[in-house]
This record gives C-alpha cells, structure tokens and sequence, in this order.
C-alpha cells in the first residue's frame, strides 16, 4: 500500500494467563503464520505443501516420542551399569527435558518463557475469520486461507493470482485492495501486508529462577477415544504473570477499529485461547489495553489542536486526498462521534507532520469505532469485493 502513513493507532496489550498456558517451542509460527508463507509458493507448489504438512507433522511428533524414549532406555542402562560396578554416590542426573517445551528468550540475562508475535496474530486472525464469517447468512464474510484453488471457496486473493499469473509485482495495490476480503485487509495476505503489527510479548515482571511448570499427559486415540498406546507425554506450562506486546495499527479504516474492538471485546473476557491444548481448557488469558495513543500525520495533523479528537480512517481522508479514493475504501454512515473525554495532546509543534494523542480511557474509542462492524456494513464490503472482482475478469 502505499507508502505515506497517514494514521496510526498504538497501545500495550497485557495478557494475563488464567491458568496454564503453553506456546511450543518449534511452533513460532503458527499454522496462520505458516500458511501465510506457503501462500507466497506458487499454486502448484501450495498442494503439495498442504499435502506434506501433515505428513512432517506427525514425523515431527514421532521423532519427540523416539527421542524420549531413548533417552530414559539409556538413562536406566547408565544407573544399572553404575550399580553393577558398586557404585554407592548418586549420580548426578541432567534434567530430563520434557517433549513439549515453552518457546523461550534470552532477557535479563536468563532465559524466559515469551509469546511470539506471529502466534499472537495468528489467534486472532482465525476469531476474525469466524466473526467475519458467522455474520452473513452464506458466511462468506472472510475468505478461507485453506481454501483449496478452484474449490469454490479459495482465498479472496485467488482471482488475482488467475489473471496475473504468478508475477506478483505486476498486481496494483489499488486493484489487490479492492478484491480482498476484510480479514485480509487487516492481517493481510500474500498480496497486501496486514495493517496491524503485533509484537513478540515478553513477561512483565522477571520469570524467577526455573519459572515452568511441568504436568505429565496422554495422546489421545480420536476413534477410540480412548489413550492412544504409547502417546504418553510431559509438557512445561507457565501459569504465573503477564505478558506484554506492542500493538500497532497503521493506515487504518475505521471499521477496521471496529473489528479490532471485538476481538479485544473476546480477549477481555478471555474468550480467546492462545497456544496448545485450548480444547482440554489450557491456554485461557485474560487481554488489557493500556497506553493507547492515537497519530494524524501531514496537513491534517494541524488541523486539530484541542478535543475533540476526531476518528478519521483512510475512507474519510480520501475525501481530502481524491487519489486514495481508487482503493475503495468504506466511506459510509454513521461515523463515529469525536472523542470529547478523556483525550490530550502529547506532541504538538515539535514535529509539525505528525500530531499524537493520549486516549486515557480507551473503552470510550472500542465503544465508538464497535459498532461499525455490524452485519450491514460486511455485507456492504462483500458486495464490494464482488463487483470488483467482476471488474476483474471483465
Ligand atoms: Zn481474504
């Protein structure tokens, strides 16, 4: 998109966890994640990836399983040696570490357990999908990342790809935008880069010296339902404070404030699960926003030096700027009413392109920009997104 940024929305998201909570190490990039970078391969180097994914997965799992097991044969070979050869000292055992381990980071000069970005943005990628999704009656209010080509439900940016080949570059930004379903203009796609940035999120306070948790578990077999033979397994977990990240969101449209506000709605009531094991209740955290400040830039960042704080997305400045208007970007009704409260201006002059206010209360903003994601306004998008694409194959 293009390169100027003409607004700008940051704050600190503070994940609390609610009991215990394991991101796996190996898996910094999530499914969404990794999916993302498969969709950059051409079509028919995507199936066979699909194909294979499955495949190393479950190498993957069976190398962890092999490894431990090995491990404690050799463990029980090295004590009964050292007790045929009449040794009485203990031996001095290395910890065994467990098979799911907590990704972890260097900070403060130890290691600490930490949430990967990309993890963070994938969670909420897939409860956008499903919001997006159960809020038309065909759902088809976001596109299927896992669509298969030619399936009837490939991803928004198929049509793209069709008629240009694989050569990326020769796709506009303008054209891309305009065919791409609402989950993709925030988090973007191989087409777009997503309009929010999430940072890796780090522990609030320092982890303490040996800060996870261990807790024995057993594989399940789906037909059976029963304990799959040999899958049993141990896992660290982390059940003590905090975790924080950097939130930015930049060259936004205003429902796409809107959206966010959802799915900050979901994480404040802790409605969103991070990592492994969310369907056996591991994961659970509870999302704060703090520090929420909202940026203009360019002639329109003078325009306003005292509250009301005006909420302007990309569709209202096009208004001003009749060359972004080729996006399509929503400019409909209502618009959210300024924020009159809880406002103030922390830079003013010293950088006159750029213009950034404290929004102090942030659920006066969620409260503002909520409602502009409604089962109107994405089927407004949707219609959209068909005409252009119409447009498309001409
Ligand atoms: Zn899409």
């Amino acid at each position: 998109m293009f390169a100027q940024t003409l607004n700008e929305l940051t704050f600190r998201l503070t994940l609390a966890p609610q009991g215990p909570l394991l991101v796996k190490a190996g898996d910094e990039f999530t499914p969404a994640g990794e999916v993302q970078d498969a969709l950059r391969l051409l079509p028919e180097k995507q199936m066979a990836y699909f194909q294979g994914r499955k495949e190393r997965e479950q190498e993957r799992r069976d190398g962890l399983k092999k490894q431990a097991k090995d491990r404690r044969e050799r463990e029980r070979r090295d004590r009964q040696a050292a007790r045929q050869r009449g040794q009485t000292q203990p031996i001095v055992e290395e910890p065994e570490a467990a098979d799911m381990r907590f990704v972890l980071t260097q900070r403060r000069g130890q290691k600490e357990p930490y949430l990967p970005g990309s993890s963070l943005k994938g969670v909420l990628r897939s409860h956008a999908e499903r919001l997006a999704c159960s809020m038309t009656p065909a759902g088809d209010g976001a596109c299927n990342l896992f669509g298969r080509p030619g399936g009837g439900d490939e991803p928004c940016w198929q049509c793209l790809e069709e008629s240009d080949g694989p050569r990326r570059e020769h796709v506009s930004a303008t054209r891309a935008y305009r065919v791409l379903c609402p989950v993709c203009k925030l988090f973007g796609c191989p087409f777009l880069a997503g309009r929010i940035r999430i940072s890796d999120a780090y522990l609030v306070e320092p982890a303490g010296r040996g800060p996870l948790s261990r807790r024995d578990s057993v594989g399940i077999d789906r037909r059976r339902g029963a304990a799959a033979d040999g899958a049993k397994y141990d896992f660290e977990y982390w059940d003590g404070g905090a975790f924080q990240a950097q939130v930015t969101v930049r060259n936004f449209e205003l429902w796409q404030l809107g959206l966010l506000a959802h799915l900050l709605h979901g994480l404040d009531k802790g409605e969103i699960p991070v990592g492994f094991g969310t369907h056996r209740g591991l994961g659970r955290v509870q999302g704060a926003v703090s520090g929420l400040q909202m940026a203009y830039f360019g002639s329109l960042a003078l325009e306003q030096r005292s509250p009301p704080l005006p909420l302007l997305g990309l569709g209202q400045l096009s208004l001003k700027r009749p060359v972004l208007a080729a996006y399509g970007f929503w400019d409909g009704e209502p618009l959210p009413s300024p924020l009159a409260r809880g406002v103030r201006l922390v830079m003013d002059g010293s950088v006159p392109w750029r213009q950034a206010w404290a929004v102090d209360e942030p659920e006066r903003l969620w409260e503002a920009v909520g409602p502009l994601w409604n089962p109107r306004l994405v089927d407004e998008l949707a219609q959209a997104r068909r005409a252009a694409e119409e447009e498309e194959h001409g």
